[in-house]
């Protein structure tokens, strides 16, 4: 091992920067983060540089290095781009045996500043020993899509609870299980998912002895519309930890093979007038499997509160009293408008956008049509395939123009997306032209016409 890594404390200590440019300013920052008081060294200080000496309680030395600066500092960084200052700054900080950082010059520095994940009070530092910073960076980008922004919450919880958990259990491994526990189970579920109050409460709950809660918990998870690349990362998350999986035809295959791997699948269908299993089977199945105390993930397409009757399901759950967590997902109409190169508002064409639902509770295509027909509103259908010459007979009968744009988006953002574009006279006549087949989504209005605009062009973004 090159370097070692430590976790430096410089609340409230000295650290000296030579140089006032770009390089210090982006040292500066992170230094400051850390609470230290910073001394600024050199003949120029951009503003910015000057505004986190200030805020620091530290001073700024406007002139050239000397060694002298150093008097008084636990840290040194050279920043400049001068490389015999640079070597100067660090010969002369070895030589007191105070630790030095140059700036892109591993040889030079007895510490190096590693790629950093900050979710204090947990902090991860990855280094390549100034290798490869590059390479540094990815890791760290990839941990920061892994661990989500609240996990640090975590540990402050555990904080506040330590002590009381140290005389609780004396012994260390009993101390270990119990955390384990905690940070893998639903009291960490409900602090990332920002339930804090809750949190603690169950984890007062575990010290106080109560029996753990038996029921399990439901998260309705938003799958997005096809690309697993639009996943949220919390969907993710509960994804890899669920016991079961419901999921319906919306979602693709490529999806359901990021769940955990031995979590069991459910396919609970729907389809158009075909439904695998009547909803209100559905929900009883949910609240059976949290009441065995399983963790149990209902995987919706596009967004779980968009058409997607996720509003029954909690209700079932609620009314049992079974804990749920609502996912958002990304909507067919986002996903597929930006697959399609059709923005679905536009400050010359549509100053609003509506979703309907082409297939009412009823069976029937009974929309308030006054309400949709206006020129600058784009109407987004869902479902609206098999109701589709109504929809658009309709709306012309109402006063939408007969050449009014549209388009029909078959399996958005998947490798498979097929886009037709037309009018709202000759849609239906597209869809048996080209056998276009659900699911399908159906825009309507002057935005379309700025795919052509765009020249955009198929499986341009679709990553499976
Ligand atoms: N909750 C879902 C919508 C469910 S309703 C969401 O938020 O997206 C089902 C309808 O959504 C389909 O009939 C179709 O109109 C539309 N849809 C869903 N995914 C789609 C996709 N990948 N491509 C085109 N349309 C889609």
């Amino acid at each position: 091992m090159e370097f070692l890594p430590l976790f430096h404390n410089l609340r409230g200590a000295q650290v000296l920067v030579v140089g006032g440019g770009e390089i210090a300013l982006r040292k500066s920052r992170l230094l400051a983060e850390a609470g230290a008081v910073l001394r600024v060294v050199a003949p120029e200080i951009g503003a910015e540089v000057r505004e986190l000496i200030e805020r620091s309680g530290g001073e700024q030395i406007l002139r050239g290095y000397t060694e002298s600066d150093l008097n008084g500092c636990v840290l040194i960084i050279a920043a400049t781009d001068d490389e015999p200052l640079n070597a100067q700054v660090s010969a002369d900080a070895r030589q007191r045996g105070v630790p030095v950082n140059v700036v892109d010059a591993p040889a030079l520095c007895s510490v190096i500043f590693p790629a950093i994940v900050d979710r204090s009070p947990l902090v991860i530092a990855v280094s390549s020993g100034g290798d490869a910073p590059v390479l540094a960076r990815l890791i760290r980008a990839k941990l920061e899509t892994w661990i989500p922004p609240t996990y640090g919450h975590l540990a402050g919880l555990a904080a506040r609870f330590r002590h009381q958990v140290k005389g609780l259990f004396p012994n260390v491994q009993q101390r270990r299980a119990f955390w384990e526990d905690v940070f893998q189970g639903p009291i960490a579920d409900r602090q990332l998912a920002g339930q804090g109050a809750e949190a603690e409460r169950l984890l007062r709950a575990k010290i106080d002895g109560d029996a753990p809660p038996t029921t399990g918990e439901v998260y309705l998870v938003g799958a997005g519309p096809g690309d697993p690349d639009l996943l949220t990362f919390r969907a993710l998350r509960l994804m890899q930890q669920a016991d079961v999986v419901l999921y319906d035809r919306l979602v693709a295959p490529a999806i359901l093979d990021l769940c955990r791997r031995d979590a069991d699948r459910v396919y609970v269908g729907k389809q158009r007038a075909d439904h695998a299993l009547p909803q209100d089977q559905i929900n009883q199945q949910l609240v059976d499997l949290a009441k065995q105390g399983k963790r149990v993930v209902r995987l919706k397409g596009g967004d779980p509160f968009i058409f997607g009757r996720g509003g029954e399901e909690i209700e079932e759950l609620a009314a049992h009293g079974i804990p749920f967590q609502v996912v958002p997902g990304i909507t067919a109409a986002s996903g597929c408008a930006a697959y399609a190169g059709i923005p679905l508002t536009h400050r010359d064409h549509a100053q609003s956008v509506r979703f309907v639902t082409g297939h009412l509770k009823n069976g029937s295509t009974d929309l308030p049509w006054k309400d949709l027909v206006s020129p600058s509103q784009t109407l987004v259908l869902y479902m609206g395939l098999i109701g589709l010459p109504v929809i658009c007979e309709q709306l012309i009968k109402h006063g939408r123009s007969a050449d009014t744009p549209a388009a029909l988006i078959q399996q958005g953002t998947t490798v498979n997306q097929r886009v037709f574009t037309g009018t709202l006279a000759n849609l239906p006549q597209l869809v048996a032209e080209h056998e276009v087949h659900a699911p399908t989504l159906v825009i309507v209005g002057e935005v379309v016409k700025l795919r052509e605009k765009l020249a955009w062009f198929e499986g341009a973004q679709a990553t499976v």
